[in-house]
């Protein structure tokens, strides 16, 4: 899998102060607004910024954001060099302050319940499994927010550079925090581009809106198989909601093409792409997931099709099913107006039986309610899907 460091020296984006406004950062205020950049060069989707006065010299690095107003949250000023480790470094100190664990030695068996959490009691005296974390600026952690809610952390994020390190948050927060979950939200949009005349359909499919959103909030922590991913759009909602890991099918190089530009756009270029045949690709890959999306176009154009088109729909779902570790969830749809709600799920029964697998569906899908359907023409709701839990 390609990782994008974004700390790396051609990653980020140099931005040049108006004369003087290096007073700015002298007091190590993290806010640099746009009005006091004279100039800037580097890629535009940069994650960290180098700040320099208009001699050249670095007077402080942080998170970049091309559209905000505030264009540098800085962390680190004059010869401080931001680096990876510094952000690791400032999460896991920004936690054990809130734990206590800095102010205490931890000696096994101290206090029979949670030391950590008795410590924080005693210092603090903060509710023990509800806290802030990290508190953006009061933690020198401009644009990152935290709450823990005993084992759910939720985060907040306030800039688009940050958004990119998600990976790098979520593999802090679960190696310190004993994690059933992290929720995110941002208040920062996902981009697509959309290209109406090349693309398919009006240029993006917009009834699996919802479908997307439910799937940012499954993908936390999981490996995600997005089959026939066409703009790789689940993808990137997925990663978009902390997966571990995503992994884009289609058989047009074209549409992975696209895919990996919305990625990109989105700051998830560890994303992979495949160019293959789903139902090859189901049989043959020897990896394992715990989130998977199967979204294939109509195999039923007519009404004649349907037997044909079922045994497909089959196939993949029964392969795909056979991919997933226990506790897996999975998302399956049928966008053939001829396959009714009830053959389908008919379908994705035999394919259970077929995969060995126990299946339960946990919600029926739909198209987004922006799809309106007539009720003097049904034919009109062709996208149906099962959110499936697979054991
Ligand atoms: N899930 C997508 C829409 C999928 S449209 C979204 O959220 O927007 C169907 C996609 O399936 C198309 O991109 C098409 O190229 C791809 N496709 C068609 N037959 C395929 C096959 N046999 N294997 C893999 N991809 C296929």
């Amino acid at each position: 899998m390609r990782v994008v460091d974004f700390f790396e020296p051609a990653n980020r984006r140099i931005l040049t102060l108006k004369p003087g406004k290096e007073r700015l950062v002298a007091n190590r205020h993290p806010w640099i607004f746009a009005g006091a950049i004279a100039r800037e060069s580097g890629p535009e989707e940069a994650a960290i910024a180098d700040l320099v006065d208009p001699r050249g010299r670095r007077v402080a690095s942080g998170f970049h954001s091309l559209h905000s107003q505030i264009r540098v949250r800085a962390l680190t000023f004059g010869d401080e060099v931001l680096t990876e480790e510094t952000l690791r470094e400032r999460m896991v100190s920004s936690i054990a302050r809130r734990l206590g664990s800095g102010l205490k030695s931890k000696v096994p068996g101290e206090h029979p319940s949670n030391d950590r959490h008795f410590s924080a009691l005693s210092t603090l005296d903060l509710t023990p499994n509800a806290m802030r974390v990290i508190n953006a600026e009061g933690d020198e952690l401009s644009g990152l927010t935290v709450d823990r809610y005993d084992d759910l952390a939720v985060v907040e994020i306030a800039n688009a550079g940050l958004e990119q390190l998600r990976p790098m948050i979520n593999d802090v927060l679960r190696r310190e925090l004993a994690l059933r979950g992290i929720w995110w939200k941002n208040d920062i949009g996902l981009r697509f581009r959309v290209d109406p005349p090349s693309g398919q359909k009006t240029g993006f499919f917009l009834d699996q809106r919802e479908n997307r959103a439910l799937t940012r909030t499954l993908a936390s922590g999981r490996r995600v198989l997005n089959l026939f991913s066409y703009s790789g759009a689940f993808g990137v909602y997925a990663a978009a909601g902390g997966a571990a890991s995503v992994e884009n099918v289609d058989i047009s190089a074209g549409a992975i093409e696209v895919a990996r530009q919305n990625h990109a756009l989105n700051g998830f270029d560890d994303a992979s792409f495949v160019v293959a045949d789903a139902f090859d690709y189901v049989r043959k890959t020897a990896s394992r997931f715990d989130l998977l999306i199967c979204d294939p176009p109509a195999f039923a154009k007519s009404r004649g099709d349907i037997d044909r088109a079922a045994r497909g729909y089959k196939d993949i779902n029964l392969f795909a099913m056979k991919l997933l570790d226990p506790g897996a969830r999975m998302l399956t749809f049928s966008c053939s107006g001829h396959m009714s709600l009830d053959l389908f799920q008919k379908v994705i029964f035999s394919a259970a039986q077929d995969a060995g697998r126990r299946v339960a569906f946990v919600r029926r899908l739909t198209a987004a309610p922006d799809h309106p359907v007539s009720l003097f023409c049904p034919e009109g709701e062709y996208l149906k899907g099962f959110l499936l839990e697979v054991r």
